[in-house]
């Protein structure tokens, strides 16, 4: 990939410098990397005989980062609705894992979710769930940037007899991949329900020497901070903090129980909180308050969650989702404004899976990892604001082109590296034997 390419759009919202939209402006790629963003017209002149891709009446942005998911559980789409989440996660999702999951399960389902990603402008994914291999593998052959965790559950699971297993096999993985340019992986604890006290310490000792991020569901139930209570005489935060994780390598998921004391020292440490408001609404966990967490000044990202409780991996809808029920909840119309939004979803992401430096905005030397979204479409127009369109009007199938570190992954609506039509005939199949299994048991 040394040729050098024009990227020309009617807009192009880099995200840094905070606030800025060009017109008519074209991003140069060579070798997989930004190296400018200059006025269409400059960059014809000084790059002639260039490859060229016109886009006419789209904006260009960095690739969305989806910042909480579980891929393979696209495959367990619409299976249990409308249920309380502790007996969804109990009487639902669990015994169907216990039954289905496999390494063959998890990698068709990662393909599914990988076609409905990057169909949603998303270029990179923070990932948990089992079988983190088989991701890893899915993720990584369809040119996907992604942060894959290392499941660490204290139960008995297809991947893993035990803890120590967890780490073995986790850390095995992640030394196999450790030279990749588009990899790296997290230690992924499920929640403070399922992982005890000796193993969170062993989970910060590894982050800390590994240098690792810890991607965790927390304080997402009011029911679990009333186990923790119960069990341990601690609140959930009170445990991670006794075990050394209140950190700036900690990606905090939900948090929707949090108190104003607890808000303070999560901005002291530096931790990193994944706002999932789909899957808080759905499962009636409770709302994260994302206002008094920005005016905390805490680096806060979105997520969709699993496609088992959303039931979509459309990060569009779940950063109106998040600006809209925010401005609701705090009576205040003025916040988050739509650039913000627009941050959670790009260079917050990246700083919190340090990979600022790389991804997240279009600026020279990082990788090209770029979306091109059609605004010349009736939900969008006019455009009297670009921001705003992307973030209050525009949906995730108006999105065309996908780039991740300057590899087309989607062209003019196209998948580019994976057989569409083979992974969705795949998922039907996994439908069929999943509703077969539902009436043997
Ligand atoms: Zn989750």
């Amino acid at each position: 990939m040394t040729e050098t390419v024009l990227l020309n759009a009617a807009w192009v919202v880099p995200v840094r410098p905070r606030g800025t939209v060009f017109e008519q402006h074209s991003v140069v790629i060579e070798r997989g990397r930004i190296t400018a963003l200059l006025p269409t017209k400059v960059a014809q002149s000084r790059f002639q005989g260039v490859r060229e891709v016109n886009l006419g009446h789209h904006v260009l942005l960095p690739g969305l980062i989806n910042m909480h998911t579980h891929s393979p559980m696209t495959l367990l789409r619409g299976y249990a609705d409308d249920r309380d989440m502790q007996s969804w996660l109990r009487e639902d999702i669990w015994p169907l894992e216990a039954r289905f999951v496999s390494p063959e399960f998890v990698a068709d389902g990662s393909r599914l979710a990988i076609v409905e990603m990057i169909r949603a402008g998303t270029t990179c994914f923070n990932e948990n769930y089992f079988f983190p291999d088989a991701i890893a593998a899915a993720a990584d052959s369809a040119g996907m940037r992604a942060c894959i965790g290392l499941p660490i559950i204290e139960m008995s699971t297809a991947w893993a007899e035990t803890v120590d297993d967890c780490f073995a096999r986790g850390m095995q993985l992640a030394e196999s991949y450790a030279s990749h340019s588009r990899l790296q992986f997290s230690l992924a604890p499920h929640a403070p329900y399922t992982v005890g006290d000796p193993t969170l310490e062993r989970i910060a000792t590894y982050s800390a020497t590994q240098q690792m991020p810890v991607h965790m569901h927390l304080l997402e139930t009011a029911w679990e901070v009333q186990q923790s209570l119960e069990q341990y005489g601690k609140s959930p935060l009170e445990r991670l903090d006794a075990n050394g994780l209140l950190d700036e390598r900690l990606l905090a998921v939900h948090m929707t129980q949090l108190e104003s004391s607890d808000i303070e020292t999560l901005a002291q440490h530096h931790v990193n909180i994944v706002h999932c408001p789909e899957s808080n609404l759905k499962l009636a966990s409770g709302i994260c308050p994302l206002v008094e967490l920005l005016e905390a000044g805490i680096n806060l990202c979105i997520g969709t969650d699993g496609a088992a409780s959303n039931n979509d991996l459309d990060l569009l809808a779940e950063a109106r989702a998040a600006a809209l029920l925010a401005k609701g909840i705090s009576n205040d119309a003025t916040q988050p404004d739509a650039f913000t939004t627009l941050e959670m979803l790009t260079i917050n992401a990246a700083h919190a899976l340090g990979i600022e430096d790389t991804v997240g905005s279009i600026e020279a030397d990082k990788a090209a990892d770029l979306v091109a979204l059609d605004l010349n479409q009736a939900r969008t127009l006019p455009v009297h604001d670009v921001v705003s369109a992307i973030i209050y009007s525009a949906a995730s199938a108006q999105f065309s082109d996908v780039w991740v570190a300057g590899r087309r992954l989607m062209k003019g609506g196209s998948l580019c590296t994976l057989d569409e039509a083979d992974v969705l005939a795949r998922a039907v199949n996994w439908g069929r034997r999943i509703a077969a299994g539902r009436t043997v048991a």
